[in-house]
C-alpha cells in the first residue's frame, strides 16, 4: 500500500537555509568592482547603431534591489544607459498581459539557436518567429502593442514608470533616429512576417515603435527596480500593481532563462544560473525569484552581443554569493 502523508526529513546540521544566511551584496559587489578592472575593456561597443558607439568602453555599474527595497550598488550604477533588447523583456510583459496565451500563437517559445537579428528560420517557419527575445519576436509583440495603443512606445514608457516611480523616464530621440537609419535588417524582418500575414499594422510603423522602445534610457537601479515583479510572483513592489499572476511571471522567468541572452542563452545559464535579458547597450537585467533583482552594465560586448564585463560579474556574484535558482 502505498504510504501518504507529510514526513520531515531531518538534514544535517550543515545544510543551508537560503533565508537565514544573506550574503554581504554590498562588500560581494565592490570586490567585482575591483576585479572587473581588466574586462572593462576587453569587449566592443555596438557601432550598428552609431549613437551606441559614442559610449564610452570603460564605463561600469551594478546593481541590486533587494525584494525588500534594499538597494545596493556600484560605479555607474546609476547613470542612465540605452537599455536596447532589455526593452523587449518590458514589451513582452505588456502583449501576454494583453493577449494571455493567444500571444504565442504569433510567436514561439523556443531558443532560436541563430544571432538575435537572423531571417534564416522565418523562411521555413512561415513567418513566426522562435521566440519573443530574438527581433523578429519583439517586432511581432509591438506589433501587438502598436495595435493596441496609439504610442505603443509611450505605452511602454509609462509603464516603465510606474514599474520603477521614476516619471521622467523616456526614450533618446537620437538613439532612436540613429536606429531608425540602419535599420534596414529589421526593416526586411518586419516586410518578411507581414508577407505572411504575421504583422497586423503596417511594418514602418511597427519599426518606429521599436526603436523608440529600445532607445529608452534607464540606469542599473531603475532597471533592476522595474524587474522585481519577476521575483516577486506578478507584483511590482513600489506601486503594489498587479502585473502578471503568479505563473505567468514564472513562464516569463522561463522564457528569459531559455531565450533572454541571444545565442549564448546556454553558456550563460552554465556560467550564471539567473533568467536574464540582454541589450546591445551593454545592459544585462537578471532576476533572483523570491529574492531580487539585479542589473549590471558595460558597453563592452561579447561575439554573441552580451555585455562581456557584464557576463562576468554576474557569473562572479552568483559564485561568490552561492545564490542563484539552482
Ligand atoms: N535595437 C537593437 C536592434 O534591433 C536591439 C538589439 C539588442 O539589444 O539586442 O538591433
Amino acid at each position: 500500500m502505498l504510504q501518504t502523508g507529510c514526513a520531515i526529513i531531518a538534514f544535517p546540521a550543515h545544510a543551508r537555509h537560503p533565508s537565514m544566511d544573506k550574503p554581504d551584496y554590498q562588500a560581494i559587489l565592490e570586490q567585482i568592482h575591483r576585479d572587473i578592472a581588466p574586462w572593462r575593456t576587453a569587449g566592443r561597443v555596438a557601432d550598428y547603431i552609431p549613437e551606441l558607439a559614442k559610449v564610452p568602453a570603460e564605463r561600469f555599474g551594478m546593481a541590486i534591489v533587494a525584494l525588500d527595497g534594499t538597494v545596493y550598488a556600484v560605479g555607474d550604477a546609476r547613470e542612465r544607459f540605452s537599455i536596447q533588447s532589455i526593452s523587449k523583456l518590458f514589451a513582452c510583459t505588456l502583449a501576454f498581459q494583453l493577449l494571455g496565451d493567444a500571444l504565442w500563437d504569433r510567436v514561439g517559445r523556443e531558443p532560436s539557436g541563430n544571432a538575435f537579428n537572423s531571417l534564416v528560420q522565418l523562411e521555413t517557419e512561415r513567418g513566426k518567429p522562435r521566440n519573443p527575445f530574438i527581433n523578429a519576436g519583439a517586432l511581432v509583440v509591438t506589433d501587438v502593442l502598436c495595435r493596441r495603443f496609439v504610442g505603443a512606445e509611450t505605452a511602454l514608457v509609462q509603464f516603465v514608470r510606474r514599474l520603477t516611480g521614476a516619471a521622467d523616464l523616456d526614450y533618446d530621440l537620437r538613439v532612436a533616429s540613429s536606429e531608425l537609419q540602419h535599420a534596414a535588417r529589421n526593416r526586411a524582418m518586419a516586410h518578411f512576417m507581414a508577407s505572411f500575414g504575421n504583422l497586423q499594422m503596417p511594418p514602418e510603423t511597427v519599426i518606429e515603435a521599436y526603436c523608440r522602445q529600445c532607445a529608452i534610457e534607464m540606469n542599473c537601479v531603475e532597471l533592476a527596480t522595474a524587474a522585481l515583479f519577476l521575483a516577486n510572483g506578478g507584483v511590482a513592489p513600489v506601486s503594489g500593481e498587479h502585473i502578471l499572476d503568479a505563473s505567468s511571471a514564472k513562464r516569463l522567468s522561463a522564457l528569459m532563462l531559455t531565450c533572454g541572452t541571444y545565442d549564448a542563452a546556454g553558456d550563460f545559464v552554465y556560467r550564471v544560473g539567473l533568467p536574464a535579458k540582454s541589450g546591445v547597450g551593454g545592459g544585462i537585467l537578471a532576476v533572483l525569484p523570491g529574492e531580487m533583482a539585479v542589473c549590471v552594465w558595460s558597453p563592452g560586448l561579447d561575439a554573441n552581443g552580451n555585455s562581456l564585463a557584464g557576463v562576468k560579474s554576474l557569473e562572479w556574484l552568483t559564485t561568490r554569493t552561492g545564490q542563484s535558482i539552482f
